[in-house]
Protein backbone atom coordinates (compact mmCIF):
# COMPACT_ATOMS: atom_id res chain seq x y z
CA UNK A 1 0.00 0.00 0.00
CA UNK A 2 3.13 2.37 0.88
CA UNK A 3 4.54 1.11 -2.43
CA UNK A 4 1.53 2.47 -4.59
CA UNK A 5 0.69 5.59 -2.34
CA UNK A 6 4.71 6.53 -3.40
CA UNK A 7 4.13 5.34 -7.09
CA UNK A 8 1.12 7.75 -7.10
CA UNK A 9 2.99 10.71 -5.36
CA UNK A 10 5.71 9.98 -7.56
CA UNK A 11 3.55 10.33 -10.99
CA UNK A 12 1.70 12.91 -9.78
CA UNK A 13 5.27 14.86 -9.55
CA UNK A 14 6.00 13.87 -12.72
CA UNK A 15 2.87 15.03 -14.41
CA UNK A 16 3.45 18.62 -12.92
CA UNK A 17 6.47 18.76 -13.97
CA UNK A 18 5.58 17.58 -17.67
CA UNK A 19 2.64 19.93 -17.29
CA UNK A 20 4.89 23.17 -16.17
CA UNK A 21 7.45 22.82 -18.67
CA UNK A 22 5.18 22.53 -21.42
CA UNK A 23 4.04 26.13 -20.17
CA UNK A 24 7.65 26.77 -20.41
CA UNK A 25 7.55 25.94 -24.30
CA UNK A 26 4.88 28.46 -25.27
CA UNK A 27 6.74 31.45 -25.13
CA UNK A 28 8.55 30.45 -28.03
CA UNK A 29 5.56 31.35 -30.20
CA UNK A 30 4.57 34.73 -27.93
CA UNK A 31 5.93 38.49 -29.96
CA UNK A 32 9.59 39.09 -29.29
CA UNK A 33 8.27 41.84 -26.73
CA UNK A 34 6.08 39.75 -24.89
CA UNK A 35 6.89 38.27 -21.41
CA UNK A 36 7.30 35.01 -20.70
CA UNK A 37 4.49 34.76 -17.34
CA UNK A 38 2.40 32.76 -19.21
CA UNK A 39 -0.54 35.15 -19.45
CA UNK A 40 -2.66 34.21 -22.16
CA UNK A 41 -3.95 37.42 -22.37
CA UNK A 42 -0.27 38.25 -24.49
CA UNK A 43 -1.70 36.61 -27.30
CA UNK A 44 -4.54 39.19 -27.11
CA UNK A 45 -3.15 42.20 -28.85
CA UNK A 46 -1.68 40.21 -31.54
CA UNK A 47 -4.90 38.01 -32.42
CA UNK A 48 -6.78 41.74 -32.00
CA UNK A 49 -4.02 43.54 -34.39
CA UNK A 50 -4.23 40.79 -37.07
CA UNK A 51 -8.58 40.99 -36.88
CA UNK A 52 -7.87 45.09 -36.44
CA UNK A 53 -5.61 45.46 -39.17
CA UNK A 54 -7.82 43.95 -41.95
CA UNK A 55 -10.75 45.10 -40.45
CA UNK A 56 -9.33 48.61 -40.54
CA UNK A 57 -8.24 48.21 -44.06
CA UNK A 58 -11.72 47.42 -45.32
CA UNK A 59 -13.28 50.02 -43.50
CA UNK A 60 -10.48 52.47 -45.12
CA UNK A 61 -11.73 51.46 -48.66
CA UNK A 62 -15.37 51.54 -47.66
CA UNK A 63 -15.37 55.07 -46.49
CA UNK A 64 -13.14 55.83 -49.61
CA UNK A 65 -15.16 54.76 -51.98
CA UNK A 66 -18.19 55.99 -50.40
CA UNK A 67 -17.02 59.94 -50.26
CA UNK A 68 -15.52 59.31 -53.33
CA UNK A 69 -18.93 58.63 -54.15
CA UNK A 70 -20.69 60.99 -52.88
CA UNK A 71 -18.54 64.14 -52.47
CA UNK A 72 -16.00 63.59 -55.08
CA UNK A 73 -18.02 62.14 -58.24
CA UNK A 74 -14.92 63.10 -60.54
CA UNK A 75 -12.53 60.82 -58.73
CA UNK A 76 -14.70 58.08 -59.74
CA UNK A 77 -13.91 58.79 -63.28
CA UNK A 78 -10.63 56.61 -63.48
CA UNK A 79 -13.02 53.36 -61.72
CA UNK A 80 -15.49 53.83 -64.57
CA UNK A 81 -16.62 50.51 -65.91
CA UNK A 82 -13.25 49.04 -68.37
CA UNK A 83 -13.72 49.72 -72.00
CA UNK A 84 -14.49 46.50 -73.03
CA UNK A 85 -17.70 46.72 -71.38
CA UNK A 86 -18.79 49.93 -72.55
CA UNK A 87 -18.06 48.83 -76.73
CA UNK A 88 -20.55 46.09 -75.57
CA UNK A 89 -22.73 48.24 -74.88
CA UNK A 90 -22.95 50.39 -77.96
CA UNK A 91 -22.92 47.71 -80.25
CA UNK A 92 -26.41 46.32 -78.38
CA UNK A 93 -27.28 49.52 -80.03
CA UNK A 94 -29.42 48.42 -83.19
CA UNK A 95 -28.30 52.19 -84.50
CA UNK A 96 -24.40 51.21 -84.06
CA UNK A 97 -22.10 51.59 -87.15
CA UNK A 98 -18.98 49.66 -86.31
CA UNK A 99 -17.26 52.15 -88.49
CA UNK A 100 -18.08 55.03 -85.91
CA UNK A 101 -16.73 52.73 -83.22
CA UNK A 102 -13.78 55.00 -81.80
CA UNK A 103 -16.47 57.79 -81.96
CA UNK A 104 -18.79 56.84 -79.97
CA UNK A 105 -15.97 55.80 -77.06
CA UNK A 106 -14.30 59.45 -77.62
CA UNK A 107 -17.99 60.91 -77.59
CA UNK A 108 -19.04 58.83 -74.91
CA UNK A 109 -16.24 60.07 -72.89
CA UNK A 110 -16.24 63.44 -73.37
CA UNK A 111 -20.85 63.44 -72.53
CA UNK A 112 -20.28 60.89 -70.08
CA UNK A 113 -24.05 61.35 -68.94
CA UNK A 114 -25.08 60.63 -72.03
CA UNK A 115 -27.04 57.01 -72.09
CA UNK A 116 -25.30 55.12 -75.21
CA UNK A 117 -28.21 54.90 -77.12
CA UNK A 118 -28.12 58.47 -77.31
CA UNK A 119 -24.27 58.32 -78.04
CA UNK A 120 -24.77 56.25 -81.27
CA UNK A 121 -27.68 58.90 -82.57
CA UNK A 122 -25.42 61.78 -82.18
CA UNK A 123 -22.61 60.74 -83.51
CA UNK A 124 -24.44 58.54 -86.30
CA UNK A 125 -25.75 62.27 -87.01
CA UNK A 126 -21.82 63.66 -86.67
CA UNK A 127 -22.01 65.65 -83.52
CA UNK A 128 -19.05 64.90 -82.40
CA UNK A 129 -17.70 67.10 -85.36
CA UNK A 130 -18.08 70.78 -85.73
CA UNK A 131 -21.12 71.78 -88.02
CA UNK A 132 -19.53 71.53 -91.34
CA UNK A 133 -16.56 69.39 -90.82
CA UNK A 134 -14.92 68.55 -94.07
CA UNK A 135 -13.95 65.67 -92.23
CA UNK A 136 -17.19 63.80 -92.34
CA UNK A 137 -18.94 66.29 -94.95
CA UNK A 138 -20.43 63.75 -97.31
CA UNK A 139 -22.67 63.94 -100.46
CA UNK A 140 -26.40 62.97 -100.08
CA UNK A 141 -26.88 59.55 -101.74
CA UNK A 142 -30.54 60.31 -102.78
CA UNK A 143 -31.34 63.44 -103.22
CA UNK A 144 -34.74 63.02 -105.48
CA UNK A 145 -35.95 60.89 -101.93
CA UNK A 146 -38.99 62.34 -99.95
CA UNK A 147 -37.13 61.89 -97.18
CA UNK A 148 -33.99 63.43 -98.10
CA UNK A 149 -31.89 64.84 -95.67
CA UNK A 150 -29.67 67.63 -95.84
CA UNK A 151 -28.22 69.32 -93.34
CA UNK A 152 -24.64 70.60 -91.78
CA UNK A 153 -22.83 67.79 -92.18
CA UNK A 154 -25.27 66.36 -95.37
CA UNK A 155 -25.07 68.40 -98.75
CA UNK A 156 -26.52 68.02 -102.14
CA UNK A 157 -24.76 68.02 -105.14
CA UNK A 158 -24.72 71.33 -106.83
CA UNK A 159 -26.29 70.42 -109.91
CA UNK A 160 -29.19 68.89 -108.32
CA UNK A 161 -32.50 69.91 -109.07
CA UNK A 162 -35.45 68.69 -108.22
CA UNK A 163 -38.15 67.07 -110.40
CA UNK A 164 -40.38 69.56 -111.94
CA UNK A 165 -37.95 72.38 -112.31
CA UNK A 166 -35.92 73.39 -114.53
CA UNK A 167 -31.96 74.45 -114.03
CA UNK A 168 -33.40 78.40 -114.43
CA UNK A 169 -35.29 78.42 -111.88
CA UNK A 170 -34.15 80.31 -109.19
CA UNK A 171 -36.28 81.29 -106.49
CA UNK A 172 -40.47 80.52 -106.06
CA UNK A 173 -43.02 79.75 -104.29
CA UNK A 174 -44.07 76.67 -104.75
CA UNK A 175 -42.47 72.64 -103.84
CA UNK A 176 -42.17 70.12 -105.27
CA UNK A 177 -44.63 67.45 -106.42
CA UNK A 178 -46.46 65.73 -103.86
CA UNK A 179 -45.18 68.40 -101.46
CA UNK A 180 -47.18 70.83 -103.11
CA UNK A 181 -50.27 69.10 -103.62
CA UNK A 182 -49.92 68.26 -99.94
CA UNK A 183 -49.54 72.23 -99.40
CA UNK A 184 -52.37 73.38 -101.14
CA UNK A 185 -54.69 70.52 -99.07
CA UNK A 186 -53.59 71.67 -95.74
CA UNK A 187 -53.69 75.83 -97.11
CA UNK A 188 -57.66 75.01 -98.02
CA UNK A 189 -58.68 73.32 -94.69
CA UNK A 190 -56.57 75.89 -92.65
CA UNK A 191 -58.60 78.58 -94.69
CA UNK A 192 -62.15 76.85 -93.36
CA UNK A 193 -60.43 77.15 -89.52
CA UNK A 194 -60.09 80.91 -90.61
CA UNK A 195 -56.00 80.42 -90.97
CA UNK A 196 -54.44 81.63 -93.65
CA UNK A 197 -51.28 80.42 -94.81
CA UNK A 198 -48.92 80.89 -97.59
CA UNK A 199 -45.48 79.86 -98.77
CA UNK A 200 -42.85 82.60 -99.03
CA UNK A 201 -40.09 80.80 -100.15
CA UNK A 202 -40.65 77.38 -101.59
CA UNK A 203 -37.76 76.04 -104.30
CA UNK A 204 -34.13 77.37 -104.16
CA UNK A 205 -31.66 76.90 -106.67
CA UNK A 206 -27.88 76.21 -105.54
CA UNK A 207 -26.92 79.34 -106.98
CA UNK A 208 -29.49 81.49 -105.52
CA UNK A 209 -28.47 79.81 -101.70
CA UNK A 210 -25.38 80.76 -102.22
CA UNK A 211 -26.28 84.74 -103.05
CA UNK A 212 -28.31 84.62 -99.93
CA UNK A 213 -26.05 83.05 -98.08
CA UNK A 214 -23.43 85.10 -99.21
CA UNK A 215 -25.25 88.34 -98.55
CA UNK A 216 -25.97 87.03 -94.60
CA UNK A 217 -22.59 86.18 -94.40
CA UNK A 218 -21.30 89.41 -95.28
CA UNK A 219 -23.69 91.52 -92.93
CA UNK A 220 -23.27 89.08 -90.16
CA UNK A 221 -20.01 87.02 -90.15
CA UNK A 222 -20.38 85.41 -86.60
CA UNK A 223 -24.19 84.69 -86.88
CA UNK A 224 -25.09 83.79 -90.90
CA UNK A 225 -24.71 80.21 -90.09
CA UNK A 226 -27.13 79.74 -87.52
CA UNK A 227 -30.03 80.82 -89.58
CA UNK A 228 -28.79 80.74 -93.52
CA UNK A 229 -27.39 77.44 -94.95
CA UNK A 230 -24.39 77.55 -97.19
CA UNK A 231 -25.03 76.07 -100.98
CA UNK A 232 -25.77 72.46 -100.82
CA UNK A 233 -26.75 72.71 -97.75
CA UNK A 234 -30.17 74.09 -97.94
CA UNK A 235 -33.44 72.43 -97.74
CA UNK A 236 -34.88 74.87 -99.94
CA UNK A 237 -32.83 73.31 -102.69
CA UNK A 238 -34.68 69.98 -102.47
CA UNK A 239 -38.30 71.55 -103.32
CA UNK A 240 -39.88 70.19 -100.21
CA UNK A 241 -38.86 73.08 -97.75
CA UNK A 242 -41.10 76.27 -96.89
CA UNK A 243 -41.08 78.84 -95.14
CA UNK A 244 -44.73 80.12 -94.56
CA UNK A 245 -45.62 83.78 -93.97
CA UNK A 246 -42.35 85.23 -92.86
CA UNK A 247 -38.91 84.08 -92.54
CA UNK A 248 -37.90 86.62 -89.79
CA UNK A 249 -36.96 86.04 -85.84
CA UNK A 250 -38.10 88.97 -85.13
CA UNK A 251 -42.01 88.38 -86.67
CA UNK A 252 -42.97 86.71 -83.81
CA UNK A 253 -44.48 83.65 -86.25
CA UNK A 254 -44.65 81.67 -82.95
CA UNK A 255 -47.39 83.34 -81.63
CA UNK A 256 -49.27 83.76 -84.13
CA UNK A 257 -52.78 81.58 -84.61
CA UNK A 258 -51.10 80.55 -87.90
CA UNK A 259 -48.12 78.61 -85.80
CA UNK A 260 -50.51 76.66 -84.04
CA UNK A 261 -52.47 76.30 -86.04
CA UNK A 262 -49.76 74.47 -87.98
CA UNK A 263 -48.20 72.65 -84.72
CA UNK A 264 -51.84 70.91 -84.37
CA UNK A 265 -52.37 69.88 -87.58
CA UNK A 266 -49.54 69.98 -90.72
CA UNK A 267 -48.28 66.51 -89.70
CA UNK A 268 -51.72 65.65 -90.76
CA UNK A 269 -50.12 66.95 -94.22
CA UNK A 270 -46.81 65.20 -93.94
CA UNK A 271 -45.01 68.53 -92.99
CA UNK A 272 -42.97 69.14 -90.16
CA UNK A 273 -41.30 71.51 -88.48
CA UNK A 274 -37.80 71.58 -88.89
CA UNK A 275 -35.74 73.27 -86.85
CA UNK A 276 -37.52 73.65 -83.38
CA UNK A 277 -36.52 75.00 -80.16
CA UNK A 278 -34.88 73.52 -77.92
CA UNK A 279 -32.80 71.26 -81.01
CA UNK A 280 -30.55 73.92 -81.75
CA UNK A 281 -27.80 71.91 -80.98
CA UNK A 282 -28.66 68.92 -83.18
CA UNK A 283 -29.86 71.50 -85.90
CA UNK A 284 -27.38 73.88 -86.41
CA UNK A 285 -30.18 76.36 -86.89
CA UNK A 286 -31.83 78.88 -84.75
CA UNK A 287 -36.09 78.01 -84.37
CA UNK A 288 -37.56 78.86 -86.75
CA UNK A 289 -41.11 78.86 -86.64
CA UNK A 290 -41.85 79.42 -90.02
CA UNK A 291 -39.75 76.70 -91.85
CA UNK A 292 -41.98 73.84 -92.30
CA UNK A 293 -40.38 70.24 -94.44
CA UNK A 294 -42.39 67.74 -96.20
CA UNK A 295 -41.72 64.61 -95.63
CA UNK A 296 -45.04 62.44 -96.58
CA UNK A 297 -47.95 61.81 -93.69
CA UNK A 298 -46.41 59.08 -92.36
CA UNK A 299 -42.78 59.55 -91.29
CA UNK A 300 -44.48 63.18 -90.16
CA UNK A 301 -46.54 61.52 -87.83
CA UNK A 302 -44.20 59.15 -86.24
CA UNK A 303 -41.28 62.62 -85.97
CA UNK A 304 -44.56 64.28 -84.00
CA UNK A 305 -45.11 61.28 -81.57
CA UNK A 306 -41.88 61.03 -80.48
CA UNK A 307 -40.61 64.37 -80.71
CA UNK A 308 -37.41 63.78 -82.52
CA UNK A 309 -35.90 65.78 -85.11
CA UNK A 310 -35.42 64.49 -89.22
CA UNK A 311 -31.22 64.14 -88.54
CA UNK A 312 -32.10 61.65 -84.97
CA UNK A 313 -34.50 60.11 -87.28
CA UNK A 314 -31.89 59.49 -90.22
CA UNK A 315 -29.27 58.48 -87.52
CA UNK A 316 -31.76 55.71 -85.32
CA UNK A 317 -33.57 54.17 -88.21
CA UNK A 318 -32.19 55.16 -91.55
CA UNK A 319 -28.87 54.38 -90.85
CA UNK A 320 -26.27 52.60 -93.34
CA UNK A 321 -22.78 50.88 -92.47
CA UNK A 322 -20.40 51.11 -95.00
ZN1 LIG B 1 -36.51 78.11 -94.75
Amino acid sequence: MKKQLFILAVLSMLSIIILSSGCGHQPDYLPENSDSSGDLSVFEPKQRGETTEKSETTETRETTEKSAEFTEPARLMPTEPPVKQEDFRFMTAGHYKPEYHERYIKYSEANPRLSHLDVVTYVNIGLDFPFYSEEIKKQVEDPHSYLVLSNKYIYLPESFVPEGYAKTDGRVLSLRGEAQKQFDKMRSDAEKDGISINIISGYRSYAIQREVYNNYKRNDPAGADTYSARPGHSEHQTGLSADINTASSTAGFENSKEYTWLNENAHNYGFILRYPKGKEWITGYIFEPWHWRYIGVETAGKLKESDITLDEYHAIYLHKSH
